[in-house]
């Protein structure tokens, strides 16, 4: 027994059918770990980048603060050498000098606080008036002289005084010097009492100095991608700065944060708001950066569920591509099944009119007939004959239509001489026997534009077809009138029957080409189920369209709808002399 395989294409469509949930499932998976991965990337780029915001935050104050602290030698002489040339480096190196307004020094003599300020001019700490906001703290300053001279350490931290939404950074007059070569810290004579203070420029700091860190740091090329603000680590209302104003102020909505101007400790970084961020020391301000989609989270499902539309898409449209091969394979499979069928047939219908044409030539040409069956004989040799050309033509047009018709041979045609000469040359195919041409012929038919022979044929092939199909009265009803529709003239050429009508089943099928109705096939009438498809691509390369009214028991009418010619063509219609069969 010989096993049948099925297609390729059938065993691709089956592999595909079982292999698409699986790999639905398998892609839904990866885009989830991509996604997971995209974000542990992007946590991990943010805080290195908060890290990076604050060593060069907190960098550019440690050196001010370490470049411009006064040693009690410059405080003694008001001036120094070192301090000069500490000063000067720091201003031609620093990237941000414009954050420091002014450098005081407080220090005291004869009992009283004594205020200077650095004239970086002349190089000389100046004596100068308190300005307003020193001046609130110098009661604080006051208090620890009083502490410095009843002999407690030396330079305590004023800091703790000065809360961070002020511009001022106090630091202990350095009563220990570093020498340039040597391990060993040399203290001066004796300790001496005094601050360096460093009044920030505060609108410097909010203005340029954080917006270009800031920037540097959380803009991505060709766009904001974080929001960034930096508040003062106490008191999340007061605000230094904020990228835009949505940008969270926020702990528990930051994706990172970080203490800045912080005493240098570990353990800062953590993770968005998690309680790592307790642990942390605090600074003066702090840093909250947050995602522009809202959070990480958040930015992270629109990638995934971007991943997840685009690989979705992949797949919708490999199933819609695996769907239309199926479809096409299935179509190309059933149409070269029936062109077999169709060639099956033709040699089938062609060798019987052959035969008969061969057999009656051998009789006529042996003189085997004679008198009056020569003339039947002719008869019979012209009937075939006819038959032979009616499928030779049938067949050739049928194969010639895809090239489409020859335009040069459109021309206007009268309607009314198309008609009558499809119906003519329509009655000597469907055998002997009386038919009834029912004719409803409007006078004022309007010219179409067209190919006479193929027009012509494809009223015929309607004409034939209602008397084959439209049962014993042999009855054909032909109508041609003249509609408008859509703003044009048309021709309408209805052909009906009194058959049986066509059932349901046939019905979406009889223009397909070799179809023919289950019906036809049982009762041997000749055909080849080429005719309705022939009709519909001669009118639709018309320009026109054919429909089909069918009842069951009470008839079919096929209905060619056909533009007519603009009213300025000159109408010379081909003039045809008619003898029609039979009339109503
Ligand atoms: P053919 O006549 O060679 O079979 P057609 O393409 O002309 O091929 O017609 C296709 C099928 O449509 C026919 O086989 C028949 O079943 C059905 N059919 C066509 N015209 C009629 C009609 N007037 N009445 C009933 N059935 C029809």
């Amino acid at each position: 027994m010989k096993i049948k395989w099925p297609s390729a294409p059938k065993v691709l469509t089956g592999l595909l059918v079982v292999l698409l949930p699986v790999l639905a499932y398998m892609q839904y998976r990866w885009v989830g770990q991509v996604s997971e991965g995209e974000r542990e990337r992007m946590q991990r780029n943010l805080e290195t980048a908060a890290e990076q915001f604050r060593a060069d935050f907190d960098g550019e104050f440690g050196r001010a603060i370490r470049e411009l602290t006064v040693g009690t030698t410059t405080a003694r002489e008001g001036t120094s050498a070192n301090y000069s040339q500490r000063y000067t480096s720091w201003l031609n190196t620093a990237d941000h000098p414009q954050v420091v307004a002014d450098v005081y020094l407080v220090d005291a003599v004869d009992e009283q606080l004594r205020l200077r300020r650095w004239n970086n001019g002349i190089h000389v700490f100046e004596p100068s008036l308190w300005p307003e906001e020193l001046d609130r703290h110098r009661g604080d300053f006051q208090k620890a002289y009083v502490e410095f001279k009843a002999q407690r350490e030396s330079g305590r931290q004023v800091r703790a005084a000065f809360s961070g939404e002020e511009s001022l950074v106090v630091a202990p007059l350095q009563n220990f010097e570093f020498p340039r070569v040597g391990p060993q810290v040399v203290q001066t004579a004796a300790p001496m009492f005094g601050y360096t203070v460093i009044q920030l420029d505060e609108s410097y700091l909010r203005g340029q100095m954080i917006p270009s860190l800031a920037e540097r740091h959380f803009t991505e090329r060709g766009g904001e991608m974080y929001r960034v603000a930096v508040i003062v680590d106490d008191d999340s209302k007061r605000v230094l700065y904020r990228s835009s104003p949505e940008a969270t102020t926020d702990l528990n909505n930051a994706d990172i944060t970080a203490a800045l101007f912080s005493p240098p400790r570990g353990g800062r970084r953590g993770r968005g708001p998690s309680p790592q961020i307790a642990e942390e020391p605090p600074g003066r301000w702090r840093l909250m950066v947050q995602h522009q989609s809202g959070s990480l989270d958040a930015a992270v499902g629109t990638i995934r569920r971007r991943n997840l539309a685009i690989s979705s898409g992949v797949l919708l449209l490999l199933t819609f591509a695996v769907v239309m091969l199926a479809a096409t394979s299935r179509r190309a499979e059933k149409l070269a099944q029936q062109q077999m069928e169709f060639v099956a047939g033709v040699s089938h219908e062609l060798r019987t009119p052959v035969a008969v044409i061969r057999s009656a030539a051998e009789n006529l040409s042996s003189g085997v007939v004679s008198g009056d069956r020569v003339k039947r004989y002719g008869q019979m040799l012209e009937g075939e004959s006819r038959r032979l050309g009616d499928m030779v033509e049938r067949v050739l047009q049928y194969a010639g239509i895809e090239s489409g018709f020859n335009t040069a041979a459109r021309v206007p045609l009268a309607p009314m001489e198309i008609i009558e000469s499809a119906v003519e040359s329509a009655l000597p195919l469907v055998g002997p026997g009386e038919v009834t041409v029912h004719r409803e012929i409007a006078p004022d038919l309007p010219p179409v534009i067209g190919d006479a022979t193929a027009l012509r044929s494809a009223v015929q092939n309607l004409v034939a077809n209602a008397v084959k199909y439209g049962g014993r009265d042999r009855w054909v009803g032909v109508r041609a009138q003249r509609v408008r529709e859509r703003r044009r003239d048309e021709v309408r050429i209805t052909v009906s029957d009194h058959g049986p009508g066509i059932p349901a089943a046939d019905l979406p099928h009889i223009f397909e080409p070799f179809y023919r109705g289950a019906d036809a096939i049982e009762r041997q009438i000749h055909g080849h189920g080429l005719g309705l498809s022939l009709v519909r691509r001669i009118v639709v390369a018309h320009g026109g369209q054919v429909t089909v009214a069918t009842r069951p028991g009470a008839g079919t009418s096929f209905t060619i709808t056909l533009p007519a010619a603009a009213p300025d063509t000159t109408a010379s219609p081909v003039a045809t002399e008619m003898r029609v069969g039979a009339h109503s």
